[in-house]
């Protein structure tokens, strides 16, 4: 169910995305989360489902139950 940003009033979007996170010091990437994008600032609303399985998987990446499905080598900068 998409609605409007609470942010901006744009227009949200189901999309799925990629979500990046640093477990262990270590970036990761979970792919394929559900959320509802917005289309004019980007903000990101996550259900209570998805941020349960999120919850789930962080944990399990943290105690190393999870084998990555690929790894990639990612540069990170800041401003
Ligand atoms: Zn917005």
């Amino acid at each position: 169910m998409a609605g409007i940003c609470s942010i901006c009033g744009g227009e949200m979007v189901d999309k799925s995305v990629d979500v990046v996170d640093t477990i262990n010091g270590k970036l990761v990437v979970i792919r394929g989360v559900s959320a509802e994008v917005c289309m004019r600032c980007g903000e990101r609303l996550y259900s209570q489902g998805e941020l349960k399985k999120m919850e789930k998987l962080r944990e399990k990446i943290q105690d190393n139950l999870v084998k990555p499905i690929t790894v990639e080598e990612v540069a990170v900068f800041a401003v």
